[in-house]
Order: structure tokens, then C-alpha cells, then sequence
């Protein structure tokens, strides 16, 4: 799939002159450049985008996941052009209304106590946030992750990520550790199993593990939703070891899962947390870690040794506020909870309906389909030999089937990616479904081959 994050795509195509200038002189992130094929895109309204040539597709993933109020946002629109006008920057040594209120916002609506934000501009500099809190506060060094996991491509977010990803950059900063994953399908762990496992990791460390560092439920890496036991254990288990629980809510936050995080799903308060994507609704670029008041006394006393030019931008604050209020105002985490019920029913039909449907997994409007080329052996289709990007052509072509149609649905791996903006109506539902019901057929037949 050309939108995806990976370019695996090497028909060079017809690009129109903005695409090959932005081909000649724009890196494209996480490929090959000479398979590089930029999409221009003039217009986004509602769920829907428009390119070049004026064909519109329903934006089935969000983007990468982050455009969760869809592209007609009004309110973030307004609040976006004021606040660039009234002021456009100060340092972030200066306040301003937006910051204050935007971090009084967080503090309301992620549980319980956590209640302090270093606010940044994306999700990779929020975990390293996070990386060098837990540090700061515990005097250890040590983050153990899991290796089905993306946190960010800065060299601290790199290194806790557990996915192919990482492997151009090891070895990457000192002191992590990868641990198993809660993959019923596809590992041979069971995922409480595994839990146990990352128990036993923790006491051969000795006191050394300054956190565990997780995405409630895993995104990029196919949607895996652990038991509901798990998280709450994971977290008596980083505690009994004197280690912090973090959980990386970049993707899965902002209502994705019909509730308002991950963690919220399983009644677990983190120690720190991390934000981005849904944040803004990807209208601007921010970042959010937040932690709880007996971190954050923390710093009190020890000084707080982190810090950006654009920390707090005024403009980027001012959409994360109205982003959060459009969300209460709009009561739109509910309503990804009650639509959400009906895209995980139309998935389910599909499952039944493709052969080549392994697994449907997910939560809310957060949802995963992941192939397979042998119902029971749970074969994973796998041709593509690249180790950064090991995923199957197969997945690809059933993306770009869909895209065909109309929708426009990312992919990683074997796993289809399924997560629309909060606004998405049945009928775009309906429409959406059709189109990967169109590109299955590709993958039931390659089950043949
Ligand atoms: N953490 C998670 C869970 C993510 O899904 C991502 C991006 O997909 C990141 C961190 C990195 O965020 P960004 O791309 O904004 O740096």
C-alpha cells in the first residue's frame, strides 16, 4: 500500500510534477527511495481525502492512526488559526492560556493520579520523555519492552522498540531489554505465560529496572489485546521489583478503543504515560508525557533535565485543547465505543465470509485482520524478503485491492489495520467493509497458489 509506512511498491507509475519534485528532493520515511511513489493530496473532509486526479478514499486507518476527528475539525481548525495570530510562540519558560488549560485537561481525563505533563512534538520524543523520567526518578537505567512493539525512531524510542524496525539502528542506547508479547495467536507464549516470564526477568535483573514500558493494547504490530488480567499483573509485577509501569498511548489513546486509553480498558493506572497522534487529532504535531504527583514532586528537589525549543508550542497546545473539548463535546469516546461494536460485527462477517481471515482482534474502532495462508497451522503469508519490513506482498495487494475501491486501509506485517477517525458514520462503515471484502478475495485466492 503506497500510504503506508512502508514503500514496498516498485512500479514507478505516473507521478503529476508536485509528486516528482517531492519524489526528487523529499525523503520518503521508512523505504527504499528509489520505490518511493508520493500521492498528492488536495483536499480532506470529513473521512474522506482527495488526490491529484480528484479520486476520494475513506480514510480507513486514520492516516497512521492519528487523524481521529477526521479532517473537517472545525473547532481545532479555529483554535489553530487564533492562537497563531494572538501568539504564535514564546518559549516554553513562558505560558500561556492554551498550555495551562491543555495540561489541566490531561490531568481530567487519564486516570487516576496522574496528573503533570511534559508536553513535546510527536510520540517518539514523548516516550523519550518518559525513557529519561523513569531514569531521573528511580536511579536505575534499565527499560525492559517487548519485542511486538513500536515506540518512536529517535535513537531512545528506536532502542525500547522491539519491532524489525530497530535493527538498523542497534545497538541503540544502553540498558534495554526485550521481553515476550501477549500473542495468543501467534506465539507460542500463552500471554499470562508470558507475563510470568517478564516476573522472572525482572528478579534475574536484580534492582537494576527503572520500568516496563508498553502499549496497552499493541498497535502497529497488529493489534494484540492481552487478557483482561494482564496489564493489571504487569503492573504488581514492575512494582514488586521496584520498577515503574509505563504505558505508550501514542496510538491507542484519545478514544480509540472506546474508552479514553488503553489502560482505561483494563482499569490500570500507569505510573507515566505517553501521548501523541490523537492528541491533536494529528492537526498538529505534539506530544504529551504525563506522570503522577509522586513523580512529579520528584523533580522538585532534582532538576527536571529535559527540554525543547518547541515545548509547549502555543499553536500545538491550542489544538490539543480543542481537540479534547470537540471529544467531550461531541461525546465522541462513547461513540467509538457503540460504533465501534458494529465495525467489529462487519469484521466478524468478513472472517466468516475469507478463508484466508486468521484472526480478527481489537477493541473499539481499533480493530486488526490478520491473514493467513493455512487456517490451521496459522501460517503467516511471507514472501517478502526484507528483515526491516518482513510482512507478506499478499496483505499489501489486498490494500491496494481495497485502496481501488476506495478505502484507504494500512497494513503491517500480516495484519490489517483498521482504525477510522471517531466520526465515521455505518454507511462509511458499510463502504469501507465492501472495499476490503474486494481486496480479501486477492488473499483467499493467493491461499490457493
Ligand atoms: N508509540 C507508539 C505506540 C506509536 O504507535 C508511535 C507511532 O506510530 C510512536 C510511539 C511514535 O510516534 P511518532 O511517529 O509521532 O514519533
Amino acid at each position: 500500500s503506497k500510504q503506508d509506512s512502508f514503500e514496498t511498491d516498485s512500479d514507478t507509475g505516473d507521478l503529476n510534477e508536485i509528486e516528482q519534485l517531492d519524489k526528487e528532493h523529499v525523503f520518503g520515511t521508512w523505504s527504499y527511495q528509489k520505490e518511493v511513489q508520493p500521492t498528492q493530496v488536495v483536499d480532506a473532509d470529513g473521512v474522506r481525502f482527495t488526490d491529484a486526479d480528484g479520486n476520494d478514499f475513506i480514510d480507513f486507518s486514520s492516516q497512521l492512526m492519528c487523524s481521529n476527528l477526521g479532517h473537517s475539525a472545525e473547532k481545532v481548525e479555529e483554535a489553530i488559526a487564533e492562537q497563531a495570530s494572538k501568539v504564535g510562540y514564546v518559549a516554553p519558560s513562558y505560558t500561556t492560556e492554551v498550555r495551562a488549560k491543555l495540561g489541566q485537561k490531561l490531568a481530567e481525563v487519564t486516570p487516576g493520579d496522574l496528573s503533570k505533563t511534559f508536553f513535546s512534538t510527536s510520540g517518539t520524543e514523548a516516550v523519550e520523555a518518559a525513557i529519561k523520567i523513569a531514569r531521573f526518578y528511580t536511579g536505575k537505567q534499565k527499560i525492559i519492552s517487548r519485542y511486538r512493539s513500536y515506540h518512536g525512531a529517535t535513537y531512545g524510542s528506536i532502542s525500547v522498540t522491539g519491532d524489525p524496525r530497530r535493527l538498523e539502528s542497534e545497538p541503540g542506547i544502553p540498558g534495554t531489554i526485550k521481553a515476550p508479547d501477549p500473542y495468543a495467536y501467534g506465539s507460542t507464549l500463552d500471554p499470562m505465560e508470558s507475563l510470568e516470564y517478564i516476573d522472572e526477568m525482572l528478579e534475574l535483573e536484580g534492582n537494576t529496572v527503572a520500568a516496563v514500558l508498553v502499549e496497552p493494547i499493541v498497535g502497529s504490530n497488529g493489534i494484540l489485546v492481552p487478557p483482561d488480567e494482564y496489564l493489571p499483573r504487569l503492573k504488581e509485577i514492575a512494582h514488586d521489583h521496584g520498577a515503574l509501569l509505563i504505558c505508550d498511548e501514542v496510538m491507542a489513546g484519545f478514544g480509540r478503543t472506546g474508552e479514553w486509553f488503553g489502560c482505561d480498558v483494563f482499569d490500570v493506572e500507569p505510573d507515566i504515560m505517553t501521548m501523541a497522534k490523537g492528541l491533536t487529532g494529528a492537526y498538529q504535531p505534539l506530544g504529551a508525557t504525563i506522570v503522577n504527583s509522586e513523580i512529579a514532586e520528584h523533580f522538585d528537589e532534582n532538576m527536571f533535565c529535559h527540554g525543547h525549543t518547541y515545548a509547549g508550542h502555543p499553536v500545538a497546545v491550542a489544538a490539543g485543547l480543542a481537540t479534547i473539548e470537540t471529544y467531550q463535546e461531541e461525546n465522541l469516546i462513547e461513540r467509538a465505543n457503540e460504533i465501534g461494536k458494529y465495525l467489529g460485527a462487519q469484521i466478524d462477517k468478513l472472517a466468516e465470509k475469507h478463508p484466508s481471515v486468521g484472526e480478527t482482534r481489537g477493541v473499539g474502532l481499533f480493530r486488526g485482520i490478520e491473514l493467513t495462508k493455512h487456517s490451521e497451522k496459522r501460517v503467516p503469508f511471507g514472501e517478502r524478503e526484507d528483515k526491516i519490513n518482513p510482512g507478506s506482498t499478499v496483505v499489501d495487494e489486498v490494500s491496494a485491492t481495497a485502496y481501488e475501491s476506495g478505502t484507504y486501509v494500512a497494513n503491517m506485517i500480516n495484519t490489517l489495520i483498521i482504525a477510522p477517525p471517531l466520526t465515521i458514520t455505518k454507511d462509511e462503515i458499510d463502504e469501507a467493509i465492501n472495499a476490503i471484502d474486494v481486496g480479501l478475495d486477492v488473499s483467499d485466492n493467493a491461499m490457493k497458489q
